[in-house]
């Protein structure tokens, strides 16, 4: 034990989720399980920021304390045997009918404390049940190695088997053992997430086994690899970790066409900076389609530099979803063909914008330097894709016109026509209509 942290659990976590927990460590004790909260949770309290999510870790039968927790407060237990894993649904139960407007999880998630080995290099790992120092000795870095004790007496317990409190001090991301970036490569790019996160510094013994496990990260999969490449995004924080990530030949390891460099890093600062509030970062996502996020966004921020082709040779490695590639494609493909915008008429730059995703639209918009060009992508996405004539198909039909492909003709050109200032009111589309229909 290494302290005790009961209070500041009690001043740091809102009444419901203390209210949980106090409820999760009563059952434990009353199995004689020890419990506890293991990682990112203990590192944030200490830190002076506690998060909301935690995980939690039982030495000995994970699955055997949620069902009794589930036979006392309901609600459904999923089990892992394989893993002595299990999530118990609290929204079904008791606890989360009560208190659901602040209890805002919907499941919990008990982990039997085990020990990992892994095969060969970036395998996923063999699992053994095992003791909490056993749990703890599988996990990235010292400071996610942190547990508190919940059960009966030992309530608030510190526990620091790996000297995980010193780095957290220090502020140091450290590796548990020396082949653990071989093991996991993803561990690299985590060490990197949580040096730029917390300002820390990933220490010299962990940052000089990075070079020899480089080559391991080309055995992770497509998936393992973007997954992390998303979280570095999500962080706002972003474009300080992946420049550090190019800089430790990360990111080449990943593809030969990926980096980071001081114009992708400008790009993320305009975005930030946009004096428009309308099409700040964070609105983004408000703006463009439904299926787009701020996550991708960031994507297409950093890679719209790259060719078509590269684009392509990437998605191999990354495995992109679908709307992402296709905005990727068309970001790379509207900001080569940037300056031609500052020359056309409203009504020649949205027949080309239209048949572009939002997204790419609004990532070029906010990259893009200074001029017309960029003046006419925010106003496509501030006015004039809004632009319709008030003359519609219905009154096509009541001045006698024959249902056809000549309907879109015709608003079209209205369309048009309202976009290029040659009609200013209602009155101004009628006598144009009329003249089209040379009536
Ligand atoms: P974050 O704030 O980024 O969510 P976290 O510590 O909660 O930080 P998670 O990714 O949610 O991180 O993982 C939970 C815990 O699982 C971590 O604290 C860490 O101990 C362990 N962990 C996660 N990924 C790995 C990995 N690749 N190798 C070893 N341990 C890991
Ligand atoms: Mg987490």
């Amino acid at each position: 034990m290494a302290g005790n942290l009961s209070d500041s659990l009690k001043k740091n976590i809102s009444s419901a989720q203390l209210d949980l927990i106090q409820r999760v460590a009563g059952e434990a004790s009353l199995l004689g399980l020890p419990i506890y909260i293991v990682g990112g949770f203990v590192r944030d309290l200490l830190l002076g920021h506690p998060g909301l999510d935690f995980d939690l870790v039982v030495e000995g039968d994970a699955i055997k304390l949620a069902g009794s927790l589930a036979s006392r407060y309901g609600g459904r237990v999923t089990a892992h045997t394989k893993f002595g894993t299990a999530k118990w649904n609290i929204r079904e139960s008791e606890i989360g009918n009560r208190k659901s407007e602040i209890v805002n999880r919907v499941f919990l998630d008990l982990i039997s404390a085990r020990s990992e080995t892994y095969k060969y290099p970036a395998a996923l790992p063999t699992v053994r049940m095992g003791s909490l120092a056993d749990d703890l000795r599988r996990r990235d870095f010292t400071i996610n190695t942190l547990a508190v004790r919940l059960d009966g007496a030992h309530f608030g317990e510190l526990h620091d088997e790996l000297g995980g409190f010193d780095d957290l001090k220090g502020g140091w991301v450290r590796i548990l053992h020396p082949r653990s970036f071989v093991d996991d490569p993803t561990r690299m790019f985590r060490a990197v997430r949580y040096e730029a996160r917390y300002r820390f510094k990933i220490a010299k013994d962990t940052r000089t086994l990075i070079p020899e496990a480089r080559a391991y990260i080309s055995a992770l999969s497509p998936q393992r690899v973007r997954h992390e490449l998303d979280l570095i995004l999500d962080e706002p924080n972003a474009a300080l970790m992946l420049s550090r990530l190019d800089k430790l030949g990360l990111l080449e390891s990943v593809h030969p066409a990926l980096h980071f460099d001081g114009s992708m890093r400008r790009r993320f600062e305009s975005a930030k900076n946009t004096s428009n509030p309308e099409l700040s970062n964070d609105r983004i996502s408000n703006i463009a389609s439904s299926n787009i996020g701020f996550r991708d966004v960031r994507w297409l921020l950093w890679l719209m530099t790259l060719s078509g082709r590269e684009i392509t040779s990437l998605n191999k490695r990354l495995h992109f979803t679908a709307p992402l590639l296709k905005s990727l494609l068309a970001s790379s493909k509207l900001l080569a063909g940037l300056p031609a915008f500052a020359h056309l008429k409203p009504s020649q730059c949205v027949e080309r914008l239209d048949a572009l995703p939002l997204s790419s639209i609004a990532a070029v918009s906010l990259a893009a330097p200074r001029g017309e060009a960029k003046q006419a992508l925010e106003t496509y996405m501030l006015k004039w894709r809004h632009v319709k004539p008030k003359t519609t198909g219905h009154d096509l039909k009541n001045l006698g016109l024959e249902p056809g492909p000549q309907y879109q003709v015709i608003l079209r050109k209205l369309r048009n026509a309202w976009l290029d200032e040659k009609i200013k009111d209602e009155r101004g589309e009628q006598a144009f209509l009329m003249q089209l229909l040379g009536r």
